[in-house]
């Protein structure tokens, strides 16, 4: 209050003079003060979302741990594929989604008392509620997908961003605040390997499922340098029995040591990072390789396509487009002959449009494959460049053994009506193929007809006459 008035009455006339000097000396003693706390504020908080730092929660963290009867829960929080939009939409367009996530955390943030919320680096963040009970924080955990997944604008485009959250509950046994947030972040990676956009309680067997996660990532990059990836091939025939139709390419991994490793088990771990890339790269490349092989031993008539599955990282990546012409040029295979499988989901995505004009134009083909599992608008698959369907296995099976299936009937009219072709998943009886064969399905696949084969066993498969089953 002192200086305030001090510098009120500073003459303004005399700007050089000892009144001046006096009252800015004044000044300075107290504005130091003001000074000081702004600048503690900044020194403890981001400086780009202004939430607290990882440095204030921390002690925030400590304070409470150290209390009477501490009790809180520890909220850590990444976005999904934020490196992507990075990538996508250039780090000014990043900063302004972190800037924005930022916001709506503080939302929910300040509904409680003393909450902390700050940005431990990146794109992640942390939630400190001190005296939430577990009910509580399960209710916030889940009010905070729901509100970070709404759309973003970033710039003329809006996208929707995914969160993948941990939850850690602290009470008196747990004292130590860098066990706590690691615990947090267990929590948080587990909610990523369990499909990303959904939150996980922290349970001490996540340890070991992390260690796991982590060797299987660094196997997988040696398993590309030293060739332990293989190609399996499962045909595609017509389910009017009139013939085959072609294969589609499966990857296998033989690991050295644990055997055969199913590729729902490593693909999710190589699509966390940049392995997905290289792993996808070899899968087009070794399949066209393989059916330019084909044709040359047995004739160009020997096989009508190849199926490749894209995973979505891949289709996400801006040069995807230039990478498959490269791979189609450099093994010399017809174009017409490879048919992309891309999921629902990502074919769904408004961005994935550009990028699927951008292969047709190639002259490939496009299929979306585990049709009905994801989300769809039918709007938009009417309008999306894609040739055709693959019904997800799950619909095949759920066929009675007398009587009808209205779900796949609807869909194979709903195909058809949109001049989609349509290949069944996963048939495994005669009934399934009559079935689907009397709704108009085309085309098929399953173990009724052929389980997955290496290379040379399609060979005898292409040339043996008729179709299995
Ligand atoms: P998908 O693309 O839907 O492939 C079909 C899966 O169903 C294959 O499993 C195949 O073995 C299995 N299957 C085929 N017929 C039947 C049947 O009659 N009954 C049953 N129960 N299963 C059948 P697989 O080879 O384990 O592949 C699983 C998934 O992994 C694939 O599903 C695909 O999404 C992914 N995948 C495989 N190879 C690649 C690849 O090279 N790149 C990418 N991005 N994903 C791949
Ligand atoms: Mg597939
Ligand atoms: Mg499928």
């Amino acid at each position: 209050m002192r200086e305030r008035a001090l510098m009120s009455t500073a003459p303004d006339f005399f700007p050089y003079g000892e009144g001046r000097l006096a009252a800015l000396l004044a000044a300075t003693v107290g504005e130091r003060r003001l000074l000081e706390r702004r600048l503690r504020e900044l020194e403890s908080s981001d400086p780009l979302t202004g939430v607290a730092n990882r440095a204030q929660l921390q002690a925030r963290l400590t304070e409470v741990l150290e209390g009477e009867d501490p009790r809180a829960a520890l909220l850590v929080l990444d976005l999904d594929d934020f490196k992507l939009v990075n990538e996508l939409y250039g780090h000014t367009h990043g900063d302004g989604l972190l800037v924005e996530a930022a916001r709506r955390l503080e939302i929910v943030a300040t509904q409680f008392d003393d909450a902390c919320l700050a940005r431990l680096g990146g794109d992640e963040f942390a939630l400190l509620l001190p005296d939430a009970t577990y009910q509580e924080a399960r209710w916030v955990c889940a009010g905070l997908l729901n509100r970070l997944r709404q759309p973003v604008r970033l710039g003329l485009a809006e996208i929707e961003v995914g969160t993948s959250i941990g939850l850690v509950m602290l009470d008196g046994g747990r004292g130590d605040p860098d066990a706590a947030l690691r615990d947090a972040d267990i929590a948080m990676y587990a909610a990523k390997a369990a499909g990303k956009n959904c939150w996980r309680l922290y349970e001490p067997a996540m340890h070991e499922d992390l260690v796991a996660r982590l060797t299987l990532e660094g196997e997988l990059a040696v398993a590309l340098e030293q060739d332990q990836f293989e190609l399996h091939f499962q045909p595609l025939v017509r389910l009017d029995g009139s013939g085959r139709l072609g294969v589609e390419a499966l990857l296998r991994w033989q690991h050295p040591t644990r055997g055969y490793v199913p590729p729902d088990t490593f693909l999710p771990v190589a699509e966390r990072g940049p392995l997905i890339h290289r792993i996808g790269a070899w899968v087009l490349r070794q399949a066209c390789r393989q059916v330019v092989a084909w044709s040359e031993r047995l004739g160009p008539d020997a096989l009508e396509e190849v199926a490749v599955n894209i995973s979505p990282r891949q289709l996400l990546d801006p040069h995807f487009a230039e990478r498959v012409g490269e791979a189609m040029a450099g093994t010399g295979v017809d174009p017409a002959r490879v048919v992309l499988e891309i999921t629902e989901s990502t074919a769904m995505a408004p961005n994935s449009l550009e990028q699927l004009l951008a292969l047709r134009a190639l002259g490939v083909r496009l299929a979306i494959d585990d049709f009905g599992t994801g989300h769809s608008s039918l709007g938009r698959l009417a309008a999306l460049p894609v040739d055709a369907l693959k019904i997800d296995r799950s619909f095949v099976r759920a066929i009675p053994e007398s009587g009808d299936a209205p779900l796949i009937r609807a869909m194979v009219a709903m195909a058809h009506s949109l001049g989609l072709a349509v290949v069944a998943e996963g048939i495994e009886t005669e009934r399934q193929r009559q079935y689907l064969a009397d709704l108009g399905c085309e085309h098929g696949q399953g173990f009724l007809f052929s389980r997955p084969m290496a290379a040379e066993a399609v060979v005898a498969f292409l040339t043996a006459g008729g179709v299995p089953h």
